[in-house]
C-alpha cells in the first residue's frame, strides 16, 4: 500500500523507505546502492539517475527495479529504454533536467540521495527540498553556493536535511541530541574539520607544477570521483567544506579550523564550552556516513569494517600549509565575504579542474584561474536562486576566457 505523504522519510509501504539515488554511477551512488543491497527489507529504489554511464545505469536498473531511470540526453534515453525493454523490465526512462527535478519530487519517493558533481545537482536537491523530503547531501558544491537558500527552504518545507560528505557528516554526529542542520549548535565553540591533506602532502611546491591527472586522481585513504579528487589535491575540497560547514551548522567561517589529519580515522571533532571535544571515528570508507544519514536517527549495518584500534599507530594532527595550497585561502577569504562569493569560487574550480584533468592546464593553473574569476568578481548579496546562477554564470564566463588565453599560450 502506498501512502500519498511521502515526505520527511515518513515510510512509503510496509516500513520501506522509497530512495531516489541522483547519481547512481557515482562513487557516492554506488556505494549508496552497497549499502541499500544489504538492507532490502527497509529501503527499495525508486529512481537511478545517470549523466553518461549508460552500462553502469543499466547494470543497477537490472538488479533495484526503480520505476524511473534519468540519463543525461535523448539519445542515451533511447538506447537505454531499448536495452530494458529487451529485457523485459518496465522501467520508465527519461532525460533532462526537469527530469531529474521530477525523481527527487514525486510523491512516491521520500529519501533523495544527493550525489550529483558539482553545481548540475543543485537544481534537483532544490526540489527534494521544495518537497519536504528526507534529503542526504553528498553533492556539497550545491551549498556551497547557496547553503543559506537551501536550508531557509528546507525550513519552510519541513525537509530534513543529513549531511553526507563524511566530515559534515562526523560533525553532525557529534552534535547535540535532535540537533537539525541548519540550526546553530547550542554550547559549541569550535568545529575542528578534519583532511588528509591529499596525495601532495609531502611533495614539494616546486614539484607540483608537474604532477599529472593520474597522481592527483591517487588518493592515499579514499577513493572517489575525478572532480572531488583532483578537489582534495588542491585541498580546495577542504575549502569547499569549510563554507559547507558554514551552512549545515549554522557558524561563521572564524569558528570552522582546518586540521590536517594524514590517517583519515578521525573524520571530524566538535569543540564545546565547557571543554569537550567529540570526535566521531571510523575506517575511512563513504559506506559509514551514507549508511548513517540513510538510517538516522537508528543505525544499520554499512559493510565497512569496525576500527581496529590497537592496529593504530599514530594519530597524527597538523597545521595545512597555505603557501604551498593556496585554494585554502581563497575559500576562507570567500567563506568571510559570503554573498555570491562561493558561487563564483565554486564555478571557477570546476572549469578549473575540468581544463587540468583535460590535459589543458597545469595543476598550479588551478588556484591561479579561482584566484582571477575571484578579483574580478564584483561580490554581490544573494538573495535568490537567480542572483546565484548569474554568478555562477559570470564566473564560468570569466574563467573560461582565462582558460582559453592560457592553453593557447601552452599550446
Ligand atoms: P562521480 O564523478 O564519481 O559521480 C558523479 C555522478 O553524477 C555520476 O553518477 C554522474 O553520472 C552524475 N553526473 C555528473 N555530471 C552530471 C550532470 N551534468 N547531470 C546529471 N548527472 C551528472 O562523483 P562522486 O565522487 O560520487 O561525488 C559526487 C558528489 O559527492 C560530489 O559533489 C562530491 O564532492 C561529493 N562527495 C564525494 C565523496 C566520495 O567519496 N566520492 C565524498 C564526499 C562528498
Ligand atoms: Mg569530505
Amino acid at each position: 500500500m502506498m501512502t500519498k505523504s511521502a515526505n520527511k522519510g515518513e515510510d512509503i509501504a510496509d516500513g520501506q523507505q522509497a530512495i531516489t539515488i541522483l547519481g547512481s554511477t557515482g562513487s557516492i551512488g554506488i556505494n549508496t546502492l552497497d549499502v541499500v543491497a544489504r538492507h532490502t527489507g527497509i529501503y527499495k529504489v525508486f529512481a537511478l539517475t545517470a549523466n553518461t554511464k549508460i552500462d553502469k545505469l543499466f547494470e543497477q536498473c537490472c538488479l533495484f527495479l526503480p520505476k524511473f531511470a534519468v540519463i543525461g540526453n535523448e539519445t542515451l534515453r533511447i538506447n537505454l529504454a531499448e536495452k530494458l525493454a529487451n529485457k523485459g523490465l518496465d522501467t520508465e526512462v527519461l532525460c533532462g533536467v526537469d527530469a531529474l527535478e521530477m525523481v527527487s519530487a514525486h510523491e512516491d519517493t521520500n529519501t533523495i540521495v544527493s550525489a550529483i558533481v558539482g553545481a548540475a545537482g543543485l537544481l534537483p536537491t532544490l526540489a527534494a527540498v521544495d518537497s519536504g523530503k528526507k534529503v542526504l547531501i553528498a553533492n556539497k558544491e550545491p551549498l556551497v553556493m547557496c547553503g543559506d537558500l537551501i536550508l531557509e527552504r528546507a525550513k519552510k518545507s519541513g525537509a530534513v536535511i543529513i549531511p553526507m560528505d563524511s566530515e559534515h557528516n562526523a560533525i553532525f554526529q557529534c552534535m547535540p541530541r535532535n540537533y537539525l542542520a541548519g540550526d546553530t549548535p547550542p554550547g559549541v565553540t569550535k568545529i575542528l574539520l578534519t583532511g588528509s591533506g591529499g596525495p601532495f602532502r609531502n611533495i614539494s611546491q616546486e614539484k607540483l607544477k608537474f604532477v599529472t591527472p593520474e597522481q592527483a586522481c591517487n588518493h592515499p585513504n579514499w577513493s572517489m570521483g575525478p572532480k572531488i579528487s583532483v578537489d582534495s589535491a588542491t585541498m580546495m575540497n577542504k575549502g569547499l567544506e569549510l563554507i559547507e560547514a558554514c551552512h549545515l551548522f549554522n557558524l561563521p567561517h572564524n569558528k570552522i579550523k582546518i586540521v590536517v589529519h594524514p590517517q583519515s580515522i578521525v573524520h571530524s571533532m566538535v569543540e564545546y564550552e565547557d571543554g569537550s571535544v567529540l570526535a566521531q571515528l571510523g575506517n575511512p570508507d563513504m559506506r559509514t556516513p551514507i549508511a548513517h544519514a540513510l538510517a538516522w536517527p537508528d543505525r544499520i549495518s554499512s559493510g565497512v569494517e569496525n576500527l581496529d584500534i590497537f592496529s593504530m599507530k599514530e594519530l597524527a594532527f597538523e597545521k595545512p600549509d597555505l603557501e604551498k595550497f593556496p585554494c585554502l585561502g581563497i575559500a576562507r577569504a570567500a567563506a568571510t565575504l559570503m554573498g555570491t562569493a562561493p558561487a563564483a569560487m565554486n564555478a571557477a574550480n570546476e572549469l578549473a579542474v575540468e581544463a587540468f584533468l583535460s590535459g589543458n592546464i597545469d595543476f598550479n593553473k588551478i588556484s591561479e584561474t579561482i584566484d582571477h574569476v575571484m578579483t574580478e568578481h564584483n561580490v554581490q548579496h544573494a538573495g535568490s536562486l537567480e542572483e546565484i546562477l548569474e554568478a555562477d554564470k559570470i564566473a564560468r564566463q570569466s574563467a573560461t576566457t582565462y582558460l582559453e588565453g592560457k592553453s593557447a599560450k601552452a599550446g
